[in-house]
């Protein structure tokens, strides 16, 4: 034990405003040190990290060659503003490696220090561009309902929960919210859709009515997140983002893909834009540019987009810490042990490979509706009964990822009523069984209302 545990629990119970935690609970998890997929609390017990922290730490904890990186980057220039016409050499390197690894034509780079920044930039971008060739009536943002595009005005009105609204209205106005692509659900589609493709021709048939309602000389953007993480990992049919591609394009609405959970190898690679074949015009990311090591995100933007928004005095907003030399010197490093250690290729078959763990687990557990993965994001989907397809009712004092956690040290997220999964892609296959088992020693005391034996 390095720490006085319970001390530390009562002050950070005494003076820390955690999300999402109510002041009642007094159960606290202090995590002191991190190791590969592991992780170690205050008073010594050992977890393994299913969730990559935020669905973040592609090359895994504790890697001295990142610490390194930063504390001699620290040693030479800690920072400098990139306002202006100041830059540092790490900031261009990494923007010039972005542009590189990138579908054409997303060659510049806007650096943020979060997804919720990265957001909040693109909405104003989309708006901006419009704005300058003279289309100032395009200030609608598409958005869907289930996506998670952070916490700011703009992404936090773009996001599609009621939960993250209610209480901080007015929202920002002028953001209209589509059906979320969900095949397992086909109730979402007026039970008329039983196979991708129709599921997709009622998305792309409410999109075009919803254009025609507002006015496609309105519509400055549509955000997405490719594949929808906080949802429920939430993977849409194959052809669902071309054929929204198309009708996009036929309006003059530029794409934003929020990718800031699916790039840097989380999918298999380096974007998810590549693995549905399909080029935004902003691509939004954050959390996997550095593993979580330092804060940084980066926006990619189209040559066509940036060539508008450079124009006369430049783009008007910037954060002091845009292009942060510590934070992109982490972030080459980084891409580096994901380039040299194969992880873009290691998130697809270790992927595969936790998926038929889970499969071959879980699959027979009747409150196992859905087993779904693209790389290493995965989903467990929940349900009362396999038929119906009803959500497991869920105890907010006794859910399944607290009890795997409590009981088997394994960390796991719950998401809509799946249990999502987005390990390190180093992950190896002993730790991706120790996972799998670990869910099915609690998911097979799961009874069909939610409780669980013994817990
Ligand atoms: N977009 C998506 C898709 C996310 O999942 C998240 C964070 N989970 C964000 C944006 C917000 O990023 P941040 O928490 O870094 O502000």
């Amino acid at each position: 034990m390095t720490h006085d545990a319970a001390e530390l629990a009562r002050l950070d119970r005494a003076h820390i405003i955690h999300p999402y935690l109510p002041g009642s609970a007094t159960e606290r998890v202090v995590m002191t040190e991190g190791s590969g997929c592991r992780l170690t609390d205050s008073e010594g017990r050992g977890y393994l990290d299913a969730t990559g922290g935020l669905w973040l730490a592609q090359v895994g904890h504790g890697r001295e060659d990142l610490a390194d990186v930063a504390h001699e980057q620290m040693k030479k220039l800690e920072y400098f503003t990139s306002f202006w016409e100041f830059s540092n050499d790490r900031a261009i390197a990494l923007a010039a490696r972005l542009a590189g690894i990138a579908p054409d034509p997303l060659n510049h780079v806007y650096f943020t220090s979060g997804g919720s920044e990265g957001n909040e930039a693109a909405i104003k971008m989309a708006r901006y561009y419009h704005h300058r060739r003279g289309d100032t009536d395009r200030t609608w943002i598409l958005a869907r309902s289930k996506a998670y595009h952070g916490i700011g005005y703009g992404g936090g009105s773009a996001t599609g929960f009621p939960l993250y609204h209610e209480g901080f209205a007015p929202m920002m106005p002028h953001v209209s919210h589509l059906t979320p692509p969900w095949p397992y659900r086909s109730d979402l589609y007026g039970g008329e859709a039983s196979t991708p493709e129709q599921v997709t021709d009622f998305l792309i048939r409410e999109l075009e009515e919803r254009i025609a309602e507002i006015g496609p000389d309105k519509i400055a953007a549509m955000i997405g997140e490719p594949i929808m993480g906080v949802g429920g990992m939430l993977v849409p049919p194959a052809d669902y983002w071309p054929r929204v591609r198309e009708v996009l394009d036929r309006h003059g609405i530029l794409l934003i893909f929020d990718e800031v959970v699916t790039a840097y190898g989380r999918v298999g690679q380096w974007f998810a834009a590549q693995h549905f074949g399909v080029t935004p015009d902003i691509i939004v990311t954050a959390k996997g540019i550095t593993s979580g090591y330092v804060p940084l995100g980066a926006l990619l933007v189209a040559d066509r987009v940036a060539e508008v928004l450079l124009r006369d005095h430049g783009f008007p907003m910037g954060y002091t810490y845009n292009g942060h030399p510590v934070a992109t010197a982490v972030a080459l490093a980084n891409l580096d042990i994901i380039e040299k250690e194969g992880l873009l290729g290691r998130a697809t078959s270790m992927g595969a490979f936790l998926h038929a763990e889970l499969q071959a687990q879980l699959g027979d557990l009747p409150i196992v509706g859905e087993i779904r993965s693209v790389g290493m994001m995965l989903a467990v989907e929940l349900v009362e009964d396999r038929e119906t397809r009803v959500p497991l009712p869920l105890d907010p004092a006794n859910m399944p990822h607290d009890v795997i956690r409590r009981e088997t040290g394994v960390i796991v997220r719950d998401s809509a009523h799946s249990l999502v999964l987005s390990p390190p892609l180093i992950m190896t296959e002993a730790e991706a069984k120790e996972a799998a088992s670990a869910l099915r020693g609690v998911l097979e005391r799961t009874a069909p209302t939610g409780e669980i034996r013994g817990a």
